[in-house]
C-alpha cells in the first residue's frame, strides 16, 4: 500500500490526514498520522486544470509595454506573425516542452486557445494528447465543413472576442458548437467592456478575463452559472488589474489560468499568488484564492465529480508541498517540487 500524507483535498473541506493507495486506487481517506511512512507529504489533491493557456507561443520572446493589440490582436498581432512562421516541428517543440512543465507543476489538464485552424488542433492533440483543445475557425465567414472538421478533433471552440466578429457568424459558431455537445469558450471584456448579453446569449461553457466588466455584467454571468477564469499575470502585463473581489462578491465560480505561454510559465502556485495579491489588495481575505485555484478549474470539466480526492478513484493524484497544517500562504510561499502519483505506474516524481 502506498501513502501521501499531509492534508487532503476533500469533498467537505481540507482536512489534516492521508490517503491510502492499492491498486492504482485510493482505498482510504483518514484523519491524523498514519502508521506508514509517506511517498510524500503536502496537500493531497487530484492534479490541477490550468484553465486558459495559449501553449503554442512558448517560444516567443516579447518586449515589455506592448499593448493588446500589437502583441495578440488577430490576425496580425506580433505572435499571430510568430504562429505563422514557425514550422509543425517547432510548434511541436513549444507544446512538448510547455506540457512536459505542466505536468511538472502539478497540472494534470490545459485548456487551450489553439490558434491555426483544424491544423492548429491536429498538431496539438498529436503532441499532448490529454490536452483539452478549443479551436479556432479561420475563414471569415461560418463555414459548415470546416467546422466539422476541428469539431472532430478538439473538445470544442474559443472564441477570441466577440469584438473581432459579426454577430451572425458568432451565433452560427455558437450554435454549431452547441449541437455537437462540445464546449465554447469566449475571451470577454478584456481591452473594453463588450456587451454581456450577447455573450451571454451565446450560452458559453466559460468566458476568460472581465477585466473590464461591471458589477452588472458579473451579476449576470452568476445568474446564468457561467464560470470565469482570471488570468492575473497576463492582465498584469497590460497594465490591467481584474476585479476579483467584486466577481466572488457577486458570486461568479472563479478558476484560474495562466493565458499566453509567451507571458506566463504554466505554473498554478506563481498564478494563484499574483491573484491573492490583488484580491488582498481589494480588501479579500488571502484564503479565497484556495478554491479557484484548487477546484474550480477542475468543475469546469467535470461539474458533477472529480473535483476530489475520494475512495475508489484512480489515484492520479498531485502533491503540493505545503509545510505543517494547511494554509494557502504556506502552500503559495514553498516552490519544492510537486510530487505526482500516477496509477498506471504508481509512485512517480
Ligand atoms: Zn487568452
Amino acid at each position: 500500500m502506498d501513502v501521501l500524507s499531509g492534508s487532503v483535498l476533500t469533498d467537505d473541506d481540507i482536512i489534516s490526514g492521508y490517503v491510502c493507495i492499492e491498486g492504482g486506487r485510493v482505498v482510504a481517506i483518514e484523519e491524523g498520522k498514519p502508521s506508514e511512512t509517506p511517498l510524500a507529504t503536502g496537500l493531497v489533491m487530484p492534479p490541477m486544470v490550468n484553465s486558459h493557456t495559449h501553449c503554442a507561443d512558448a517560444g516567443l520572446k516579447i518586449r515589455p509595454g506592448m499593448t493588446i493589440d500589437d502583441l495578440v490582436a488577430p490576425p496580425n498581432g506580433l505572435k499571430h506573425r510568430y504562429l505563422r512562421s514557425l514550422t509543425a516541428q517547432q510548434l511541436e517543440n513549444n507544446i512538448s516542452r510547455y506540457a512536459e512543465i505542466s505536468n511538472r507543476n502539478g497540472i494534470g489538464i490545459f485548456i487551450d486557445f489553439r490558434e491555426g485552424g483544424e491544423e492548429g488542433c491536429r498538431i496539438l492533440r498529436k503532441t499532448a494528447p490529454g490536452s483539452v483543445i478549443l479551436g479556432r475557425p479561420l475563414s471569415e465567414e461560418y463555414d459548415y465543413n470546416e467546422m466539422n472538421c476541428i469539431l472532430g478533433i478538439a473538445d470544442g471552440i474559443g472564441i477570441s472576442s466577440i469584438s473581432d466578429m459579426n454577430t451572425r457568424h458568432l451565433e452560427q459558431i455558437a450554435d454549431h458548437t452547441r449541437r455537437a455537445n462540445k464546449i465554447l469558450a469566449i475571451h470577454a471584456s478584456e481591452k473594453e467592456r463588450e456587451d454581456m448579453d450577447l455573450i451571454l446569449s451565446l450560452d458559453p461553457t466559460f468566458i476568460v478575463h472581465m477585466v473590464e466588466a461591471t458589477d452588472s455584467d458579473l451579476l449576470k454571468c452568476a445568474e446564468s452559472e457561467v464560470p470565469i477564469v482570471v488570468c492575473a499575470r497576463s492582465n498584469r502585463y497590460f497594465g490591467k488589474v481584474p476585479p476579483v473581489k467584486r466577481m466572488l462578491e457577486c458570486g461568479a465560480d472563479i478558476a484560474i489560468g495562466t493565458d499566453n505561454a509567451m507571458l506566463c510559465d504554466p505554473d498554478m502556485r506563481s498564478e494563484a499568488s499574483v491573484f491573492r495579491d490583488i484580491l488582498v489588495s481589494q480588501g479579500g481575505l488571502s484564503g479565497d484564492v484556495a478554491d479557484p485555484m484548487l477546484r474550480q478549474g477542475r468543475k469546469i470539466l467535470y461539474p458533477h465529480n472529480k473535483i476530489h480526492v475520494s475512495v475508489g478513484m484512480p489515484a492520479d493524484l498531485t502533491v503540493l508541498p505545503c509545510p505543517g497544517e494547511f494554509q494557502v500562504d504556506r502552500m503559495l510561499r514553498d516552490r519544492g517540487g510537486v510530487f505526482r502519483y500516477k496509477p498506471e505506474t504508481g509512485e512517480s516524481k
